[in-house]
């Protein structure tokens, strides 16, 4: 098995190309475009430890490298020709190879539009991995049935992403869809062990008296001129069905009889039914359970959305503010100075009320990312627990940007508003050193403007925006 290190944009054309090896194809973020496998029978193992090894990297240079398999012979399993941009035989290889250079183009090219990508760049979210890889490729993620997976089925495109089989790339899926990062159709419906999640199931039929499985089941036959109904085998005489109450005999189903339903019987107890209990056992936990309790999940296929598209380009710092907009109720900034605009009005006219807009920057936030991986999300959510618990309905919240937001807080004086905002402070730090987050550097400063007749809500915000560049 070899492997082949594409430094041009040009096709390939075995053998003209030099082998590497995958250490120094890990090392160069530079000047690698591309890597070929060349696949023997019996390398699988190989073969997916080294795409484990490339997709798992921190470079995007590098987790994002397309990725050909040429084969010779019988093709590789489709678990394997998944996880590679392309899968072609050596003799289909010179038809095929201007493809490939237009998938590598491709990938090139959004490489470069990705802000300061230098040698040092690094990723280390795996969601944001997914959504950059198929950014970087356009293309939906499609899951394929499999038994070597407990679930029954994976992504294989994202898979050597991860380090074990577990289920971390399905969590991951639906963590970004909750972020309406991913956008998803149907593809099928499951069922899976209550206990376990396993997808391999044996469905049972029982008796619903001592709970046997060891049950026969027969049709019954309904004879329609005498009336009669027995089990099929009770008409059976001689190659023909003859009635055993009237003794005639029955030609025609449809005609002269025809057969109602099907009839169990339980070679335990001999107890006759119609309806066999259904239980379910797994066959990985060989727990058995009823089949009102199997879970029943749909699977499914994923495309990016705008959202998506840009935060694989910008970052995933826009997650907060995405959060928020779930949990909150966000307001655009027009609709933000319409408010501050009644609102002085307001204060103007009554001259009674104080009001105040409240600014708070969060610096270094996309740093939780890199600390925290998964994790972020939830804590993510928290900070948002934290926002809706300080701030009360008739306040107006918008964002800034990624880490600046703004609140208007009617009815509110300086003094409590800036007692909101330390407890606000307090809380997330709180949280912060919960989730052991406590060397990390994300500072919070806030700031108290109160409103009146003569505030200039521009000025406000340009102040909000200097905060942050102090
Ligand atoms: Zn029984
Ligand atoms: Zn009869
Ligand atoms: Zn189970």
């Amino acid at each position: 098995m070899k492997i082949y290190g594409i430094t041009t944009e040009s096709s390939f054309v075995l053998p003209n190309i030099a082998t590497s090896t995958i250490e120094s194809l890990l090392d160069d973020t530079g000047t690698t475009k591309g890597a070929v496998v060349h696949y023997t029978q019996g390398d699988k193992g190989k073969v997916h430890h080294w795409v484990q090894r490339i997709r798992q990297h921190p470079h995007p240079r590098i987790y994002l490298m397309p990725l050909a398999l040429i084969y010779e012979g019988e093709k590789p399993p489709t678990l394997l020709q998944k996880q590679f941009d392309e899968c072609v035989s050596v003799t289909q290889l010179n038809s095929a190879s201007s493809t490939k250079s237009a998938l590598f183009e491709r990938v090139g090219q959004w490489l470069d539009r990705i802000p300061n990508l230098d040698n040092n760049s690094s990723d280390s979210s795996i969601p944001f991995k997914i959504l950059r890889l198929m950014a970087s490729r356009n293309k939906g993620l499609e899951p394929i049935l499999t038994p070597s997976n407990n679930r029954g089925f994976v992504y294989p495109a994202i898979e050597p992403m991860f380090e074990r089989s577990d289920d971390s790339p399905i969590t991951s899926l639906d963590f970004l869809h909750r972020q309406q990062f991913l956008g998803r159709d149907f593809f099928k419906r499951a069922h899976f062990c209550p206990i376990c999640e396993s997808a391999f199931l044996n469905f049972i039929e029982t008796c619903p008296d001592c709970a046997a499985e060891n049950l026969t089941k027969e049709e019954l036959v309904h004879h329609f001129k005498c009336g009669h109904v027995d089990n099929l085998s009770h008409f059976e005489r001689h190659n023909q069905l003859v009635c055993p109450k009237c003794d005639e005999r029955l030609k025609h189903i449809g005609v002269d009889y025809d057969k109602p339903s099907i009839v169990y019987q339980c070679k335990q107890c001999t107890l006759q039914f119609q309806d066999p209990l259904l239980k379910v056992q797994c066959y990985s936990c060989e727990s058995v359970s009823n089949i009102d309790d199997v879970s029943v999940e749909d699977i499914y296929v994923y495309q990016l959305s705008a959202i998506g598209l840009n935060a694989a380009l910008y970052g995933l710092d826009a997650l907060f503010t995405s959060i928020l907009q779930t949990d909150l109720q966000l307001f655009s900034n027009r609709e933000f100075k319409s408010f501050i605009h009644i609102e002085k009005a307001r204060i103007s006219r009554y001259k009674k009320s104080t009001s105040c807009v409240a600014t708070i920057y969060f610096e270094n936030l996309d740093s939780l990312f890199h600390r925290l991986g998964k994790r972020t999300e939830q804590l993510f959510k928290e900070i948002s627990a934290v926002f809706k618990s300080v701030f009360r309905e008739s306040d107006v919240i918008s964002a800034l940007n990624e880490s600046v937001f703004v609140i208007l807080m009617t009815e509110t004086s300086e003094e409590n508003a800036n007692l909101a905002l330390n407890r606000l402070k307090n809380a997330i730090q709180d949280l912060f050193e919960a989730s052991l987050a406590k060397e990390l550097s994300v500072g919070i400063l806030t700031r108290v403007h109160r409103i009146d007749s003569a505030s200039d809500l521009n000025l406000m915000l340009e102040n909000a925006l200097k905060v942050e560049e102090k």
